[in-house]
C-alpha cells in the first residue's frame, strides 16, 4: 500500500505520515516513513541545492524535483512497495503538480507527465491533503524559511487550488480534511481510508 500526504507548509503533513506509521506499526504492518524531496541520499543533494542553493528557473527547478522523485521511487518506493511493506511519504507528484505545475505556471498536464514518466507511472492508492489557507500554514511555521516558503501569497493560493482541483477530479485517490481540526481528529479519518482500502 502506498500512501501520499500533500498540503501547503504548516498543514501538519510530517506529523500526520508519523501518526500513521506509528499507527501501522502497532497493528504490525512494516512501514517505511519517507519524504520528498529528500528521501535519499541524492535527494538530500538535491533537496538542499534545490531549497537552498543557488537560483533555477522553473524548468530546471521541476527536473531536479522530478530527478529526486525517480530516484525516491526506483531505490527506495517500489522496493518497499514490492515486499509488502506499507510506504508513507510526506509529498509525492501532486506536490509537483501544484508547485510547478500551476504555482510555477508550467502547466498541470506536463509536470503531470514529466512525474509520470520518473516513475514508471506510479500512483498512491491513497493521497490525504491536509487543507489549509496559506497565511494560517505559514504563521505556524517555525526556523529560517526555505525558498518556496518565502513566496509570496498568490504563489502559495494557486498551488492551494490546484491540489483541490485534483482532488475533485480524482475522488477515489483522495481524502481532502480540514488541517485545522484537531491532530487525533485527522488520524482517525485517516485510519479510516487506509483500513478501508486495506480491506478492500
Ligand atoms: O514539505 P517540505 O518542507 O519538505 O518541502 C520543502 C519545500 O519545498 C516547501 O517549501 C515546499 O513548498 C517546496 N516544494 C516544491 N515543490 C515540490 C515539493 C516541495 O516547491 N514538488
Ligand atoms: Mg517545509
Amino acid at each position: 500500500l502506498f500512501v501520499s500526504f500533500e498540503g501547503g507548509d504548516g498543514a501538519g503533513k510530517t506529523t500526520q505520515t508519523r501518526l500513521l506509521a506509528e499507527w501501522l506499526r502497532a497493528h504490525g504492518r512494516e512501514v517505511v516513513l519517507t519524504r520528498e524531496p529528500g528521501g535519499t541520499e541524492l535527494g538530500r543533494t538535491l533537496r538542499a541545492a534545490v531549497l537552498h542553493g543557488e537560483h533555477v528557473d522553473a524548468r530546471t527547478e521541476a527536473l531536479l524535483y522530478a530527478t529526486d522523485r525517480a530516484h525516491h521511487v526506483a531505490s527506495l518506493v517500489r522496493p518497499a512497495l514490492e515486499r509488502g511493506a506499507v510506504v508513507v511519504t510526506d509529498r509525492y507528484l501532486d506536490s509537483s503538480v501544484a508547485y510547478q505545475g500551476s504555482g510555477r505556471d508550467l502547466g498541470a498536464d506536463e509536470v503531470e507527465r514529466l512525474s509520470l514518466w520518473a516513475t514508471g507511472g506510479l500512483l498512491p492508492a491513497v493521497t490525504v491533503l491536509l487543507d489549509l489557507d496559506p497565511d494560517v500554514g505559514r504563521a505556524r511555521l517555525t526556523g529560517d524559511p526555505d525558498r518556496l516558503e518565502s513566496e509570496g501569497g498568490d504563489f502559495h493560493r494557486r498551488t492551494r487550488l490546484a491540489f483541490l482541483d485534483r482532488a475533485a477530479a480524482q475522488p477515489g485517490r483522495w481524502l481532502v480534511l480540514d488541517a485545522t481540526a484537531p491532530a487525533e481528529e485527522i488520524a482517525a479519518a485517516v485510519q479510516a481510508r487506509v483500513t478501508a482500502v486495506l480491506s478492500a
